[in-house]
């Protein structure tokens, strides 16, 4: 049986709806270099979203290749409890010099989702470490995003993802957040004081001795359509919860590692969390892998002798693999040996032109953009800002036409956005964007 066969056969996707395959069975790659997918019938296609934003330097990028090659034959995987090896605790020390060795504690997981799990049971942990265990509930604003297991679901604000589920998810609290397009107060979010901030302020007043965090995407609420924010409203959130002892988790998994163009997105507000989780483009993109950064402070409270029973006891197998670190390691030689954050600033803002070229049509009701990551949201109605009608599915169009056309731009909803590895050249940038307008062209006149 072909691949193809043997997908539609015996594998269910993820995020998908199935039934869509019918039509449009998925596509069998065989290999992938750069931006380029390469498909089992010849065809190739730009990969204009890193692959589910995991992919930062490219397919198949040679440095990270020969790292996991040379780790392969060296050490695989080894229990992590009371053993150690050199690429986790290169990573780790990598790691905590993001926050200049104030966030210098790392605990290991295997994906994003697993991280936002550590980071909340951490924090009600330290609550009952330290004698304040009505502390349990936790807060996340509208918009938010941080996974699919059931306690990073329960922190999240996204009804497609999480509605079918709501009777079983932990009670949290939703607290408004910034949404800047359809600003209710009708500012700017490049001229504002995020003045919005007051909705979330009164919500952690009223409650704050039954907080134990509040978790948030810094920056860019990525899966509620690439939606971009003041940094004055982490600025006032890191103010606020560390006067009302309430924990800062900031979940950088899909904007850390130099996405929105600083190396972490909560650099953009110069503040320091109080938990950070990183994932996707930690390794860029080659493995699995995720991590929570902490402080001394959430650490101490945890550090006993057995009798006290203190301690943090949450494992995965594959607790601080040896590959993914060491291919994680290779992405920070890659930072540190060029101005890496200069080529995405000066790329993104190419990019930015380019797709300003169809700002005037009158389904493009904005375009945002931030270091590596620009989308466009269409709308019914440009004045009103009115969505279109979700059965009309305009944006899934226009992810299929721009597909035959050799870009793969997976649409959310009717945001259409670029987000390709930073390897991206100017020719392929001047491609991507072409397809992507002619495609809204094609599908929305
Ligand atoms: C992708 C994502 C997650 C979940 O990561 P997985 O590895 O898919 O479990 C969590 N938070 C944010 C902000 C994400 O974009």
């Amino acid at each position: 049986m072909s691949t193809q066969e043997l997908d539609k056969k015996h594998i269910w996707h993820p995020c998908s709806h199935m039934h869509d395959y019918e039509e449009h069975p998925a596509l069998p790659v065989t290999h992938a270099k750069g931006v380029w997918l390469h498909l089992e019938d010849g065809r190739k296609i730009l990969d204009a979203i890193s692959s589910w934003w995991v992919n930062i330097f490219g397919h198949c990028n040679d440095r990270i290749v020969h790292a996991i090659q040379k780790q392969t034959a060296e050490l695989e995987q080894v229990i992590f409890a009371n053993y150690t090896h050199a690429p986790a605790a290169k990573l780790a020390a990598h790691l905590s010099a993001l926050f200049d060795d104030r966030l210098p504690k790392v605990f290991y997981a295997d994906n994003g989702s697993a991280a936002v799990e550590v980071a909340l049971k951490m924090s009600y942990h330290y609550r009952v470490n330290t004698g304040t265990p009505l502390r349990k509930k936790f807060v996340y604003v509208s918009g938010a995003y941080h996974g699919e297991t059931t306690g990073a679901l329960s922190v999240g604000a996204l009804g497609l993802f999480k509605k079918v589920y709501e009777p079983m998810l932990m009670d949290t609290v939703e607290a408004p957040g910034p949404d800047c397009y359809r600003c209710p107060l009708g500012l700017n979010r490049d001229l504002c004081h995020a003045e919005c901030f007051t909705g979330i302020e009164r919500v952690l007043n009223e409650q704050a001795d039954q907080i134990s965090a509040v978790i948030i995407e810094p920056m860019l609420q990525a899966a509620d359509g690439m939606k971009i924010y003041s940094a004055v409203f982490l600025k006032k959130l890191r103010a606020l919860t560390a006067d009302l002892g309430i924990h800062l988790i900031c979940d950088e998994i899909a904007a850390g590692f130099g996405r929105t163009g600083t190396m972490m997105a909560t650099h953009h507000a110069g503040i320091l969390p109080d938990f950070v989780c990183v994932s996707k483009g930690l390794t860029g993109g080659f493995l699995p892998l995720s991590a929570v950064l902490t402080s001394e402070t959430i650490y101490k409270a945890f550090y006993a002798p057995f009798s006290e029973q203190r301690s943090f006891m949450h494992s995965h197998s594959y607790t601080g693999n040896a590959i993914a670190c060491a291919a994680a390691c290779a992405v920070f030689d890659i930072f540190g040996e060029s101005n890496v954050l200069a080529e995405i600033r000066k790329s993104g803002a190419h990019i930015r032109e380019c797709a300003d070229t169809i700002a005037e049509h009158p389904r493009v009701g904005e375009i945002r953009s931030i270091g590596m990551v620009t989308a466009i949201e269409l709308v019914a109605d440009k004045e009103t800002r009115t969505s279109l009608p979700v059965n009309d599915r305009i944006g899934y169009q226009i992810y299929r036409y721009a597909e035959s056309e050799g870009v793969l731009l997976r649409n959310i909803g009717d945001v259409i956005y670029f987000m390709p590895p930073y390897t991206i050249t100017k020719d392929e940038i001047k491609f991507m964007t072409d397809v992507a307008i002619k495609s809204i062209r094609a599908i929305c006149g």
